[in-house]
């Protein structure tokens, strides 16, 4: 199956490296994406591994300050692997991933709590089943554009109108809360990429490593759109072309629906609901 960006399908893995050989990250390609293109979800303990190499990824790109973030996996056996709340995802270690049920309770021994976001990643596996990875980030640029009210949803370039469709912007909701899974579920149906107004990113895929690089691709998306619009006007693609470029997204196995494009920066913020309108003050 070729791949615009993305490892091919076909192709053979070239063999694996340890994924958790310190300072070390498994090449994506071996660890994570293979396994999960043929369909077979990641044995735990290779899930687990893999989680800290992205971890360590994210904030080595600076995807992520402090302990930001969150990540997650759905394994062969049923099982969520998810990170622990309040840890530097550069620093974690396999052993520290948790086992969670959907309720997010700790079903082994563990003494960590898991991420304060697991209803978020819970919702994910709910709306979505044949999603078995949850990146979550704090990607400044595509940050800065939900601040300044500003659309990631402008198909502009070819590559990621195929991989990715749109990038909509669900609306505020406090971090942490039940909020956060209310306000995704409706996007992310549609969507493998979602930016969370004022607080990060939200990538999905079948695998870990593409869950993580379909971040990159977001973060990149938004770096090249600023930088467009401080040089000046965003030239679109035009309308047939995107519908050209959506069309071939079947030749590289992706199946599930994305959304159209927007242009409108207004609906990168759900626009306050409009006032109850008030009866005509009668005439004097
Ligand atoms: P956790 O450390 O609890 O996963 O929270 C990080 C985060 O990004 C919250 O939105
Ligand atoms: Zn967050």
């Amino acid at each position: 199956m070729p791949s615009l960006f993305f490892p091919s399908r076909d192709a053979a893995a070239p063999a694996a490296a340890p994924a958790s050989q310190e300072g070390k990250a498994a090449t994506p390609a071996a660890a994570g994406y293979f396994a999960a293109a043929t369909g077979k979800r990641l044995a735990e303990k290779e899930a687990r591994e893999i989680i800290c190499d992205i971890g360590r990824r994210c904030w080595e790109k600076n995807y992520v300050a402090a302990t930001d973030g969150n990540i997650s996996a759905l394994c062969d056996d049923g099982g969520i692997i998810i990170t622990p709340s309040g840890v530097s995802k550069a620093r974690m270690k396999p052993e520290m991933m948790i086992r969670v049920d959907r309720r997010g309770q700790p079903l082994g021994g563990e003494t960590r709590t898991p991420s304060t976001e697991f209803r978020m990643h819970v919702a994910v596996y709910e709306e979505r089943p044949d999603v078995a990875a949850v990146v979550h980030a704090h990607p400044p640029t595509a940050i800065a554009f939900t601040l300044a009210g500003l659309t990631l949803c402008q198909c502009v370039i070819p590559e990621v109108v195929v991989q990715l469709g749109a990038i909509p912007i669900a609306p505020y909701a406090t971090p942490t809360t039940e909020e956060v899974p209310a306000v995704i579920r409706d996007f992310i149906r549609t969507c493998d990429a979602v930016m969370l107004d004022r607080h990060g990113s939200l990538t999905v895929d079948e695998s870990l490593w593409n869950a993580y690089y379909k971040l990159e691709k977001l973060e990149h998306t938004a770096e090249i759109l600023l930088k467009a619009r401080l040089l000046g006007r965003v030239r679109e693609l035009p309308a047939d072309e995107v519908n050209r470029l959506l069309a071939l997204r079947p030749k590289f196995g992706l199946k599930n629906p994305v959304i159209a494009c927007c242009t409108d920066d207004h609906v990168a913020r759900r626009p306050a609901p409009p006032p109850p309108r008030r009866a005509p003050a009668p005439h004097a």
